[in-house]
């Protein structure tokens, strides 16, 4: 029987774990952290956005956007769900395809994934932080007192955002000493930050907006989502989204009422002023600034960066998908296999970066 050992008790390495143990091999999983699946119990404001039914490599940014596509029919959304369920569970998907579980609680995601990990007899070694991995006709694995050999290893050790989560970046070394290289990191769907005295006194409140984002008078990108005003710049899903593409000195121009037409805004303003027309926090700054009318249709904030890979959901670049096969094997070393975030793979938000994490692992045990 072959032996296995996945690097990272994430949602990529413990669902390889499932597939490999499914298909007969022998399973251990090293996980640095206390416990498997820290990161996936935090997905989706704790409601696990597992995928999206609107799947594609457009989605995506990589060095190789269309073997991500190839990747993504092989497993793609409805295969997470069938995936998942097999487990247990009823996965449903919301209005804009965004798919949770129907509990809504992301660590239930992690509960099913680490019971069947559990219940296949998967070995899990907890508080494994690997710090060594080296070939010598079989791998050898190494961390503090332990150490393991293996036949083939999966390195689904995660990139380098929200490292109180396990994960700092320093896993692509692993790789490294076989001749991977790894491209320019950024921290991407992350809050921005913007010259605070823009977003005095708005912390806390939160539009359904349309974002523009503008550089040198060119419109770079835009959006309709959430948008959450924090006490240094913007958060919520469409800043999610547009951080994927700005950069420091870009405008974001809002749009607070975005069904609303200029006519039917100026006939309420002029009878009631701004109340019922945006939170009362919002209106006072509005009329401070004067000309509120058509501060609710173009609000702009100058971005001064983001809030980095600490507070970032992802990690934009990584090792490349070129330096894979069609399997995601290592094409420097035979046996090693990369799964997951570690990898040059990064979507936008809702439910694609667990849906790489659930591609990658599936071509991975199909490599195995
Ligand atoms: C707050 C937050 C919310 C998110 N929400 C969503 C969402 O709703 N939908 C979505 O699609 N994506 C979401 N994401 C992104 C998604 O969670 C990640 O892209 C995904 O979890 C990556 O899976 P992974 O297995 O590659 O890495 P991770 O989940 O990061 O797992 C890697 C694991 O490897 C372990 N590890 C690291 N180094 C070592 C080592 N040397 N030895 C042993 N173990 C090691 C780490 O402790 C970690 O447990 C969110 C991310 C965050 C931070």
């Amino acid at each position: 029987m072959k032996k296995i050992t996945i690097i990272g008790g994430g949602a990529a390495g413990m669902a390889a774990a499932v597939m490999l143990a499914r298909k007969g091999c022998a399973v251990t999983l090293l996980e640095r952290g206390d416990r498997l699946g820290r990161k996936l119990s935090a997905t989706g404001n704790g409601q696990g956005n597992v995928t999206n039914l609107h799947m594609g490599p457009a989605y995506y940014f990589s060095d190789d956007r269309e073997k991500v596509g190839r990747l993504l029919s092989r497993f793609s959304a409805k295969d997470t769900i069938t995936f998942l369920e097999s487990m247990g569970g009823i996965f449903l998907p919301d209005a804009r395809g965004r798919v949770y579980p129907a509990g809504r609680q992301a660590s239930a995601v992690t509960d099913l994934l680490r019971r069947e990990i559990a219940r296949l007899g998967c070995d899990v070694v907890l508080g494994a932080h690997v710090d060594s991995l080296t070939y010598d006709g079989v791998f050898c694995l190494k961390w503090g007192s332990g150490q393991m050999r293996a036949d083939a290893v999966v390195l689904a050790a995660g990139g380098k955002a929200a490292k109180n989560l396990g994960t700092d970046g320093t896993a692509y070394a692993l790789a490294e000493h076989f001749g991977h290289s790894v491209t320019p990191l950024s921290p991407a769907l992350v809050q921005l930050r913007c010259d605070p005295k823009e977003v005095r006194g708005l912390k806390g409140i939160r539009m359904d907006a349309a974002l523009t984002l503008v550089r040198r008078n060119r419109q770079i990108f835009s959006t309709r989502g959430d948008v959450l005003f924090t006490e240094s710049g913007l958060s919520g899903d469409a800043v999610f989204q547009a951080s994927s593409y700005a950069e420091k000195g870009d405008t974001v121009l809002l749009d607070l009422l975005p069904d609303v037409g200029r006519e039917r805004l100026a006939a309420a303003v002029e009878k009631g002023g701004l109340l019922c027309v945006v939170p009362n926090g919002l209106g006072r700054m509005l009329a401070a600034r004067g000309n509120a009318e058509t501060l609710i249709k173009r609000l702009p904030f100058t971005v001064t960066g983001t809030l980095g890979f600490d507070y970032a959901q992802v990690t934009r670049g990584g090792i490349p998908l070129g330096e894979t096969d069609e399997n995601l094997m290592s094409m420097l070393q035979k046996g090693l296999y990369l799964a997951g975030e570690i990898v040059n793979v990064d979507g936008v938000c809702g439910g694609y970066n667990l849906q790489w994490a659930f591609t990658s692992a599936a071509a991975v045990s199909e490599g195995i």
